[in-house]
């Protein structure tokens, strides 16, 4: 069904979106499948089990860290990490980017902003990401490449309020980008939400469920 499931997604989306495969907690056999259909883009929300994959599976394929960052842990990911969604403070990107200097490279990131109404999720409001982008500290990690914002949406039926959220990080991004041309990834949209964020501005939608399955943790 993996495949199936990939191809009928990837049929409806706009050429300019980005489908990463959320594959946390399913099986190497089940990357596997994907894999073989085509998808490159795999998205993990725990280091260390991306690792394990990245080690097991071809190389080419490009891994998406969309979980809470353990700063601890930045190291050992960072000679091969393509894409860090969830980034919501400057200290994290400061580990990143010493990271990411051990080895030559340079890490794309994504900051994530807080829009949904819920207590529970994390991000950084629109004015602590502006307060980032202004600080001195931020312009002299040159190992780092902020090239755009992650959000999650409330946990709701509610499409007026989903629309809201999604386009108020649009309307942020938007005018964001006007003032730094590295901005061009703006990630938001699941499975249960994917097509209204696209419809609201998404270029990446973060997609697990609709692929692989409904998962039993995480
Ligand atoms: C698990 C997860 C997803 C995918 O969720 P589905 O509902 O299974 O598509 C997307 N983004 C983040 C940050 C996640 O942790």
């Amino acid at each position: 069904m993996i495949k199936e499931n990939l191809i009928k997604i990837k049929q409806s989306l706009p050429k300019n979106v980005t489908l990463v495969a959320v594959s946390k907690t399913k099986p190497l056999v089940d990357l596997q499948e994907a894999y073989a259909a085509g998808q490159r883009v795999f998205g993990e929300n725990k280091i260390q089990e991306m690792v394990d994959k990245y080690d097991a599976l071809p190389k080419d394929i490009q891994w998406h860290m969309i979980g809470h960052l353990q700063r601890n842990k930045v190291k050992y990911m960072a000679h091969f990490v393509d894409l860090i969604h969830g980034v919501d403070s400057l200290k994290t990107l400061k580990e990143i980017n010493k990271q990411a200097k051990k080895h030559d490279r340079s890490i794309n990131c994504l900051l994530q902003a807080k829009i949904a109404k819920e207590e529970t999720k994390f991000g950084l409001s629109f004015q602590e990401i502006e307060a980032i982008f202004c600080s001195e500290e931020f312009l002299e990690l040159k190992n780092i490449k902020v090239v755009g914002f992650m959000g999650m949406a409330t946990f709701t039926d509610n499409q007026q309020q989903l629309q809201e959220e999604f386009l108020a990080l649009k309307d942020f991004f938007n005018k964001l980008k006007t003032q730094d041309s590295k901005l061009n990834i703006l990630s938001m949209g699941m499975s249960g939400d994917y097509p209204l964020a696209i419809s609201k501005g998404s270029n990446m939608i973060r997609v697990g469920s609709a692929i692989f399955g409904h998962r039993n943790y995480n």
